[in-house]
């Protein structure tokens, strides 16, 4: 994952300060040496290294530290807050324009992710802020720039307006605005060309299409993977054109997270948005609390709950709820359960938002077994219905024609029959003590 070394190492650090009862201007020097490794390793520009090191050891050595009863955990608090801090602190929404239509323009290099970003926050503005984009293309010098917008359209269900590779990308946006009032899309998202490396031809035409189209918002996106050339991007897209927000893509991949650190500090410019994978619904808000809180292994409960509500359906979990305590709950539905799990994202990415999971023995290295689970999946989907909802029918033909249906052995089909078998059991107990208020934790 991204960060990881960086987590690691910084996790590693503040382990060692955290339980201390007292501490001395030696120790936090000891420990901003690291840190201060730990940040360079991680890619970080230097001067907000220096600035960052600077800030926190003289918060650190501060009386207030020194004299309390818990100053450990106070120090680690200070890196916390100036983490958050680095990356912009508060969260930064989209700014919409009070007479639409809101006017957003994406820019950066070839490759960074704007098109698919466009197809992302389209959908984001659509399912969230119940807007109607309309999707520009306005990158009239690979016609596949186009094509690609318009198969992304059609995917998401948006309107493209393009009026292909002989028109100006100024005109284009001129008649898309005029287009976009007529049809009521109350947001105009121009998808605009990039370049392998920044040039000025690419800069005027940018300045062109903002003197135009005085936009709201123009979202440089850059590629994270890319570490200090993303803030260097970042810099002079800035300077040139005067961004107002920066979506970081590709922090999905193990990126060691240099650009997520110095970007802001290096430009002035909030992230708004990062990409955390290929498909439209991988786009999120960037939270620099919680994004330092995970780096520093004290979990990302926010954004774990806002995943469960954003994929999870009320009505079926409390359907489901309904059957664990009537113990009609079949292996149907423990699949149905397994879905809905799945759909919020690689499970070891999820076991990192929750706090202490790193610590936990046994746990440092939680690998979930995504294979386990598709086992498990293909051996439910084996069954007949009549099987799933009655395991008990379960004898030795059929398990041995499940398990040769979805590709196991019968013991692993019987190992799941047996946790299924103690779930319920477990299940039964629990509705026993309902109401004694007891709770009991549910076997894995
Ligand atoms: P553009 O040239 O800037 O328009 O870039 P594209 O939108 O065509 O994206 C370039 C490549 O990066 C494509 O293969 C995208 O699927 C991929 N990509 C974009 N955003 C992300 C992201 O957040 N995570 C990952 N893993 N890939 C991304």
């Amino acid at each position: 994952m991204a960060f990881q070394g960086l987590a690691e190492r910084l996790q590693a650090t503040m382990q060692k300060i955290t339980g201390k009862g007292k501490i001395t201007e030696q120790d936090v020097k000891d420990m901003m040496r690291e840190v201060r490794f730990a940040l360079i390793e991680a890619d970080v520009n230097l001067k907000v290294v220096k600035k960052f090191v600077k800030t926190v050891s003289e918060r650190a050595i501060g009386q207030e530290v020194m004299k309390s009863l818990t100053p450990g955990q106070q120090v680690v608090k200070i890196v916390k807050d100036e983490l958050t801090e680095l990356m912009g602190g508060e969260q930064n929404p989209i700014q919409f324009s009070r007479k639409p239509p809101t006017v957003i323009m994406m820019v950066g290099l070839q490759g960074a992710g704007k098109t698919t970003t466009t197809g992302k926050l389209a959908t984001v503005l659509r399912k969230k802020h119940n807007r109607k984009p309309l999707l520009v293309a306005a990158d009239v010098y690979r016609p596949a720039a186009i094509q690609q917008l318009e198969t992304l359209g059609k995917q998401i269900d948006m309107p493209v307006f393009s009026l292909g590779t002989d028109v100006s990308p100024v005109e284009i946006t001129r008649q898309a605005l005029e287009h976009a009032k007529e049809e009521h899309q109350d947001v105009v998202m121009i998808d605009t060309a990039g370049r392998l490396h920044v040039d000025e031809n690419l800069m005027q035409e940018l300045v062109d299409i903002k003197e135009l189209a005085q936009p709201d918002e123009i979202f440089l996106v850059v590629d994270a993977m890319t570490g200090q050339d993303a803030v260097n991007v970042a810099k002079s897209f800035d300077d040139a054109l005067g961004v107002t927000g920066v979506v970081l893509t590709k922090l999905d991949g193990d990126t060691r997270g240099g650009a997520a650190l110095s970007i802001r500090e290096v430009t002035g410019k909030p992230i708004k948005f990062v990409g955390m994978g290929e498909k439209m619904d991988a786009l999120e808000p960037f939270h620099p609390e919680r994004m330092a809180s995970r780096i520093l292994g004290m979990g990302d409960v926010m954004s774990l709950i806002e995943k469960a509500q954003a994929n999870v359906d009320e009505e079926k979990a409390k359907e489901l709820e309904d059957k664990f305590m009537n113990q009609t709950f079949t292996l149907d539905d423990f699949l149905e359960q397994m879905d809905q799990v799945k759909k919020m994202g690689p499970l070891d990415e999820l076991l990192k938002m929750i706090p202490g999971m790193n610590k936990m023995k046994g746990l440092e290295n939680a690998q979930v077994d995504e294979k386990q689970m598709g086992q498990i999946e293909a051996i439910i989907r084996s069954m007949t219905p009549e099987e799933r909802t009655f395991p008990e029918k379960m004898n030795a033909s059929r398990k041995k024609r499940v398990a040769t249906g979805s590709g196991t052995t019968i013991s692993q089909v019987n190992r799941l029959l047996k946790q299924f078998e103690d779930m319920k059991k477990m299940v039964k107990q629990m509705s026993g003590m309902a109401g004694k208020g007891k709770k009991k934790k549910m076997p894995s």
